[in-house]
């Protein structure tokens, strides 16, 4: 199945890329997979000097193939000049596309080449439009209302979601080789697709459900992980809130310095400030004290030859002097003290200081106009800070994530309630809610829903109304009251419901639709017992949040190994998570011991824990005094 072809033509400058960027995590949770061929006029590289791969291309390798864990690249160079001016043709650069696991391929230029293009047209530029001589152009994307009124359809180039279901349209409605390109895809890929309810992408239907039922092997986590984080979508509304209202959310523009931090050379510690040329390389010289610079007002004169100033933490050089010597390295006349040494007229200096000594320079910290945090920043303390050191005083980060969530089982009683014989307090809303609150997402608690079919699917499409992601805990697994994963089935997509993981193998995942099958919710169905509900949320759900938030994580911590004197027990096949506390042994090395029972109902072995032991897929038992995988629980910073 070939993949469709879609390009975007513009004069440069009018935001190919920027839309681009917008519109592939639309598709993406469309379930397309996404190819992208891009033109560049200059000469690139997509490689680093100081690099291997770098250094053998230019040792003459005509190409070179390097690959990893996550992605391989092969670099083709030319023969010397081989091209001249000569630019690829499309055709060219297609045919080098491994695209037998793409949908969709985006093209970025070859704006004069004949093939279907999205035309973007800013009238501010005062650009021709392209369209009047280019019959392949199916559509403008423009950001004004356009007079006279275009041969082909005019797109709102700001209204992502018409951009994508124009193109889901068109790929559906164009391509004989590629109609229904997800559906198609998901039948031959055995995956989850996270349909669409625009009004060309025919509504989600149960022969999609591809979650290994009856299959004797779960999922494993890296690929439960891997259909989570290729399905979710990416919120792309964004809002604009003060600094104070900004911890936690995601950056949604890259921001910019637009001063130097700090904004004048100033002194790092209290002490002299002095020119480098004074300092004795022997014995000792006697300066004379000037004057003083304080923070907040400084010196104003200029510093001469035999002359310092005493100056204070963070106030400005004066002119003429480019180092400190600390209050406690001055000595005032005779042997005072060095509390005593500011008060003198003059000042003695020893040997052994460096010109230059405890200055920090103006910019030294961010420069004006320096890049100084990416779009995707999850905003915490220390960026908070770096904000308010340029004077931003609020921020356009991604619109809050909203998450429903609620209980499930006839024995769950909510607080308040006085307890029966087999009744429960509902504690998984508490962790749940606690969890949920520390990401910054904002809740929906809709309490407990009885084990009622009937009642689970009113809540389930409540829910969906409302949120943007809906989680409940309990009713996933195989029992007789267990109807989570064949509602999801109902009323949208399973993409699986059994991982292969400890505690917390019933995890279900899936899409929810609304009514109209206008609107796509992410769902998680957590286990019942209250620590799978916890382990699930961090191994799995987390995440997926943080993702949809935008957040471009930094790279994941990577796991500790600790020596574990204690034997563990271990089924391969499936990832086990002990809960643990990790310390440092005698000798100083670290140390991990299971916190007791293994029992996912224990929340108190959660709670007594610092970490868990990760014991890999193919891990069997693990012999006493075996140093074993840790993964640190670590407070926001
Ligand atoms: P289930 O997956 O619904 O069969 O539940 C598994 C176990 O978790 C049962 O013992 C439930 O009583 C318990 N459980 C389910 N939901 C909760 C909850 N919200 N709070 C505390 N325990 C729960
Ligand atoms: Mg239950």
């Amino acid at each position: 199945m070939k993949p469709a072809v879609i390009g975007f033509a513009a004069h440069s400058g009018t935001g190919k890329t920027t839309l681009l960027r917008r519109l592939i995590p639309a598709l993406r949770a469309h379930g397309l997979r996404i190819g992208v061929i891009k033109h560049a006029h200059h000469t690139f590289d997509v490689d680093q000097p100081g690099k291997d791969s770098y250094e053998l291309r230019h040792a003459g390798a005509q190409r070179v193939l390097i690959g990893s864990r996550v992605r391989w690249a092969l670099m083709v160079e030319y023969e010397q000049g081989g091209n001249g001016d000569a630019q690829p043709t499309l055709a060219e650069l297609l045919g080098h596309m491994p695209s037998s696991d793409l949908d969709l391929i985006l093209v970025e230029g070859f704006k004069h080449e004949q093939f279907a293009k999205i035309e973007l047209h800013r009238p501010s530029l005062a650009r021709a439009l392209l369209c009047l001589h280019d019959d392949s152009i199916i559509a403008v994307a423009c950001d004004e209302s356009l007079e006279p009124v275009p041969p082909v359809p005019v797109l709102d180039l700001n209204d992502i979601d018409s951009m994508r279901d124009f193109v889901l349209a068109y790929i559906a409605n164009h391509s004989a080789a590629v109609s229904q390109p997800a559906l198609a895809a998901a039948a031959t890929r055995d995956e989850m697709t996270l349909m669409s309810g625009a009004a060309n992408v025919p509504p989600p239907s149960g022969t999609l459900d591809l979650c290994y039922e009856g299959d004797p092997d779960l999922l494993p986590a890296a690929e439960a992980t891997r259909r989570i984080q290729a399905h979710v979508p990416v919120i792309d509304d964004t809002q604009t809130v003060p600094l104070t209202e900004a911890l936690a959310r995601v950056l949604a523009h890259d921001v910019t310095s637009p001063l130097d931090v700090p904004g004048h050379t100033n002194s790092a510690v209290d002490g002299f400030a002095l020119h480098g040329h004074a300092l004795p390389s022997t014995g000792e010289c006697t300066l004379q004290v000037i004057g003083r610079s304080f923070a907040g007002s400084p010196y104003p004169h200029s510093v001469a030859t035999g002359q310092c100033v005493r100056i204070m933490t963070g106030a400005v050089m004066p002119a003429g002097t480019d180092t400190v010597v600390m209050l406690e390295h001055a000595l005032g006349e005779g042997e005072s003290e060095s509390d005593t040494a500011c008060a003198q007229t003059s000042v003695r200096i020893a040997s052994g200081h460096r010109t230059g000594q405890n200055v920090r320079h103006a910019g030294e910290d961010l420069k004006a106009g320096q890049l100084m945090l990416r779009r995707g920043t999850r905003l915490m303390p220390a960026a908070l800070g770096m904000l308010a050191s340029v004077g931003i005083a609020e921020v356009a980060v991604t619109r809050t994530l909203r998450v429903a969530f609620f209980s499930t089982g006839d024995e769950l009683r909510s607080l308040g309630e006085t307890l029966s014989l087999g009744q429960v307090y509902d504690s998984n809303r508490y962790t749940l809610r606690g969890m949920l609150m520390r990401l910054g997402v904002e809740f929906i608690d809709m309490g407990v829903v009885r084990d009622d079919p009937d009642l689970l699917r009113s809540a389930l499409d409540d829910a969906c109304r409302q949120a943007d992601v809906v989680i409940t805990s309990g009713g996933v697994s195989t029992g007789d009251a267990d109807y989570i994963k064949d509602l999801l089935q109902q009323r949208g997509q399973v993409g699986f419901w059994r991982v292969a993981v400890r505690p917390g193998r019933p995890l279900a995942f899936g899409v929810l639709c609304n009514d109209t099958n206008t609107r796509n919710t992410v769902f998680f169905g957590l286990p019942g017992n209250p620590v799978a509900v916890m382990v699930t949320f961090y191994q799995f759900v987390q995440p997926a949040l943080l993702a949809m938030m935008g957040s471009q994580a930094p790279p994941p911590i990577p796991l500790l190994e600790a020596r574990c004197p204690e034997a563990l027990r271990k089924k391969p096949g499936r990832i086990e998570y002990y809960r643990a506390i990790l310390s440092r042994d005698a000798d100083g090395l670290l140390q991990v011991r299971p916190t007791g029972s293994t029992g996912s109902g224990l929340l108190h072995t959660m709670n007594d824990a610092n970490c868990l032991i990760v014991l890999a897929e193919q891990q069997h038992d693990v012999p006493a005094h075996s140093v074993v995988p840790v993964q640190p629980f670590f407070a926001m910073v």
